[in-house]
């Protein structure tokens, strides 16, 4: 898959009235036939397109970057999760915020089932699932199904919330 232009190969080089051409040169080339074979036949070296390569690679990252934040930003937005609420667009602390760590904790060393938990802390049973297994307590957020840092206040410590989780894992909790 070398571009028939420059040389230059790549998995993403794409076909243009069936020539191969990297997405560089692809991006510049004329529509017309005529004029598509003229550009074609004349080569260009590869090289001189590094730095455009680079550019528009670091900018597709940076757009994709950008549009993580804004997803992010936009979750934030709808609602805040149980503990937190939303202040000048920023995650912080509610008044409840205590009530998180003391859910983490006494699923972890209480006695009590996962229903015996929601009803005294006035929750759906899924809903306590759903916190017990939230990043957001120790200052991640997830989207995408990834997990990103975010610089909201953390409610729990990182083992507390890891060994909520070997708990969930090890009672077969979905
Ligand atoms: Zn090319």
């Amino acid at each position: 898959m070398k571009c028939i232009k420059c040389g230059y190969k790549s998995k993403d080089n794409r076909k243009k009235h069936n020539i191969i051409l990297c997405h560089i040169c692809h991006k510049f080339s004329p529509d017309d036939k005529e004029q598509f074979k003229n550009y074609t036949e004349e080569k260009i070296d590869s090289n001189s397109l590094e730095s455009f390569r680079k550019h528009m690679i670091s900018s597709g990252e940076r757009q994709k970057k950008g549009m993580i934040k804004k997803a992010i930003k936009g979750q934030l937005m709808s609602r805040a999760p149980f503990g937190y609420k939303i202040e000048n667009k920023k995650l912080v602390p509610a008044e409840n915020y205590k009530e998180v760590e003391e859910i983490f904790e006494e699923f972890l060393h209480g006695d009590v089932s996962l229903r015996q938990l929601a009803v005294k802390h006035k929750l759906s049973v899924n809903g306590l699932k759903k916190i017990l297994r939230n990043f957001t307590y120790i200052g991640k957020l997830k989207f995408d199904n990834e997990i990103y840092e975010s610089n909201h206040k953390p409610l729990i410590s990182l083992t507390l919330f890891n060994y909520v989780q070997d708990k969930l894992e090890k009672l077969k909790i979905k």
